[in-house]
């Protein structure tokens, strides 16, 4: 279970590749990765180790400045291709990954259920890709502020929209989370050792924070959309 984001001016599927590598210690079953593109978000995710994931991404190659990645520990849904993150929406439009639980996911899943949401995987994390495209308001980071707020669970969790691909967004309640600073670029990933050999600067991120990560900015805020202002940790080990 891992987290990895990109946003600079790099190929993102380079970092979010490294970044999964350095976290396969914890382990997982499937891995996947999104990257924003030419007015869409493509989507590569493989069950198994790494390699097949990157064995399908030399085979299909995702090109792209911003993307996000996931190595996954089921918990709901087995080990399998569509059950591995990142998870959308059904018009392809948000691009979610997630670890942790969402504790109220059936109670959301029914209510979208009714709605005439279909749902590809058996996954908890599903309902907050497909929450997301009920809620939008046509402002991502609104849109991600009220969804949040409707989860009850663990998570570490990290947003792009196709709409706004010139930032992503990520959150944490009982799960890690960090920010890389970078130069020009900035990264995410739930743990130090994705992002030690490109920065040593981060925010390490407390529940209820919202990070908004662009690729020369970033600005944590509230639930309620108030700023909060954080202190840089520097990290001073080494991998
Ligand atoms: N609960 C989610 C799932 O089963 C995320 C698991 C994880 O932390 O990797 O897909």
């Amino acid at each position: 279970c891992g987290i990895v984001g990109y946003i600079g001016d790099r190929e993102a599927a380079d970092f979010l590749m490294d970044g999964l590598s350095k976290l396969e210690y914890r382990g997982y079953d499937s891995a996947g990765i999104a990257v924003y593109h030419n007015g869409a978000i493509a989507i590569r995710k493989k069950a198994g180790r790494l390699v097949n994931l990157s064995n399908e991404v030399k085979a299909h190659p995702i090109v792209g400045t911003a993307g996000i990645g996931h190595t996954r520990w089921a918990t709901h849904g087995g080990p399998s291709d569509v059950n591995a993150h990142p998870h959308t929406d059904e018009k392809g439009n948000f691009a979610i990954v997630h670890n942790g639980i969402i504790e109220n996911y059936m109670e959301i899943k029914e209510h979208l259920l009714a709605k005439g949401y279909h749902f590809k995987s058996e996954t908890d994390t599903e309902v907050v890709a497909h929450l997301c495209a009920d809620m939008y308001d046509g402002d991502f980071t609104s849109t991600v502020r009220r969804v949040l707020a409707k989860l009850q669970g663990s998570y570490s969790l990290v947003f792009m929209c196709k709409f706004e691909p010139d930032k992503i967004i990520c959150s944490k309640k009982d799960n890690p989370l960090i920010v890389g600073l970078g130069n020009g670029e900035n990264y995410i990933a739930s743990d130090i050792p994705a992002i030690l050999n490109y920065t040593r600067k981060t925010y390490i991120m407390n529940d209820g924070e919202i990070a908004i990560v662009q690729k020369d900015k970033v600005w944590v805020i509230d639930f309620d959309g108030r700023p909060i202002s954080k202190k840089i940790f520097e990290v001073n080990w080494d991998a």
